[in-house]
């Protein structure tokens, strides 16, 4: 159990070790004062209800840092349902942390890369107007002598208790499937060591990166795009050792196009992520960051539609749309949790336009199925697509509309994907 001296470390769902700044703070706290660490595994605050892919995922990585931990006897201990604040109010006289640090999101700036009085609201502006360099990460800190110990906790606070056996394989290793669908775009455990595997294979291992600009609108397979955003997710890879990692791959290699695309990626997360937080909840609004009725559509706070609307966005999440491409996507979806971008971007424009049904709805479920769902990155984009978000081309206009037809001509001539997922 813990003593007088303890530090505890919150995760905050940060299932990582690399590039984690509040580990390194204890660690040097804990060998100024001689006290021990424990690490507490807690819903992070507001955080919604996660579906079943990327609790599968998170579960992964968890048992893989417990396994790390435990190798150091430092105790990560499990409270799914409560906040940290709440476990510490429920179990504070037997945890007894002296100082508790938070582990926060993964983000390229530490701090507003922007003043937020002129926070822009489309991404050409954001870009432009950084005017620093992502920050480095950290190297992971040396935890080696500093565990509070493994005896005497409550079998119930340890995550072995209800987890899937990890089976950790050595680093580098090829992909393992994670005993989902054999077809899946992303057949990869969620842990920590096989993200960063993912990530040096993808820059250096292969050619991925190389011709990322030209592959990225693919449908099929494991390399048309990097796979980083379910790692990202859960957080057990960091976004500033990504892009580290590109500088690296740049400096060997040279900004290619490819190198300089995923770049521009990254920073649309980064937008993303920071237009939330500038826009408090009406980012999460029907109406968006514009503050208006997506054309069409049931105005802002409007109560549901009727029941035909209902009963078609049922069947659309049985993969019915009535849409043969768009079905094989929603197949693809429930199957395995990944679609391809593109993939999103014709299921949503197609909800909107074409089922002409709130774009909110198709979020939140997106939200619950995703195995890399991030809420600022997935209303960012459906918000974009219904024409009530930043799409610079929607101010005072009507959504952009995906021509299905030509969409396939130029991504998909084969019809591939259909057949895959048919
Ligand atoms: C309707 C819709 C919903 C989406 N919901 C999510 C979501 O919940 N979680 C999520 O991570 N991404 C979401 N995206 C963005 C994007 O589709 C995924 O990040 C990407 O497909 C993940 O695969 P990847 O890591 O191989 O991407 P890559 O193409 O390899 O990109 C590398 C990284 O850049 C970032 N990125 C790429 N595209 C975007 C984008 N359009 N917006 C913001 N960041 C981006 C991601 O972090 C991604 O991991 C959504 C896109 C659409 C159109």
């Amino acid at each position: 159990m813990a003593s007088a001296s303890t530090i505890a470390v919150a995760l905050e769902g940060q299932l990582r070790l690399d590039d984690q700044p509040a580990f390194d703070a204890a660690v040097a706290l804990a060998r100024q004062g001689g006290g021990r660490l424990i690490v507490l595994a807690c819903r992070p605050e507001g955080q919604r209800l996660r579906g079943p892919h990327q609790r599968r995922l998170a579960a992964q990585a968890l048992a893989s840092l417990q396994a790390r931990l435990t190798a150091a006897a430092i105790p990560l201990l499990h409270f799914p349902q409560l906040s940290t604040e709440a476990a510490l109010a429920e179990h504070g006289d037997q945890l007894r942390p002296e100082t508790v640090l938070h582990c926060q999101e993964s983000r390229l700036f530490g701090d507003w890369p922007i003043a937020p009085a002129s926070f822009p609201r489309v991404f050409a502006e954001f870009r432009r107007g950084l005017q620093r360099s992502p920050l480095p990460p950290l190297p992971p800190a040396d935890l080696s002598g500093l565990g509070a110990g493994l005896e005497g906790w409550p079998r119930a606070w340890l995550p072995s208790h209800g987890l899937p056996s990890h089976g950790l394989q050595p680093h580098g290793l090829p992909p393992q499937p994670h005993g989902g669908d054999r077809r899946s775009a992303f057949p990869f455990r969620g842990d920590e060591p096989r993200a960063l595997a993912r990530l040096q294979h993808y820059l250096f291992n292969s050619d991925g990166l190389r011709h990322y600009k030209a592959s990225r609108n693919g449908l099929v397979g494991t390399e048309f795009s990097s796979k980083f955003s379910p790692f990202l997710g859960i957080g057990s890879l960091s976004v500033r050792r990504i892009w580290a990692e590109v500088l690296h791959y740049q400096a060997l290699h040279g900004d290619d196009e490819g190198s300089q695309w995923l770049q521009q990626e990254l920073l649309w997360r980064e937008f993303f992520l920071w237009s939330e937080q500038h826009h408090g909840a009406c980012f999460h609004d029907p109406g968006g960051i514009q503050g208006r009725p997506p054309s069409g559509q049931p105005p802002n706070g409007e109560p549901p539609s009727g029941e035909p609307d209902r009963e078609r966005f049922q069947r659309w999440t049985r993969a019915d749309s009535g849409h043969a491409v768009i079905d094989a996507q929603l197949r693809e979806l429930l199957a395995t949790g990944y679609l391809s971008n593109r993939g999103r971007q014709w299921v949503a424009s197609h909800f909107v336009n074409e089922l002409r049904l709130p774009w909110i709805w198709g979020a939140r479920f997106f939200e619950w199925m995703l195995i890399d769902a991030q809420p600022a990155l997935n209303t960012g984009n459906w918000a974009y697509l219904a024409g009530v978000g930043s799409d610079p081309r929607s101010f005072g206009g009507t959504p952009r509309r995906f021509d299905l037809e030509r969409q396939l001509r130029l991504y998909d001539p084969q019809d591939s994907h259909r057949q895959q997922w048919s």
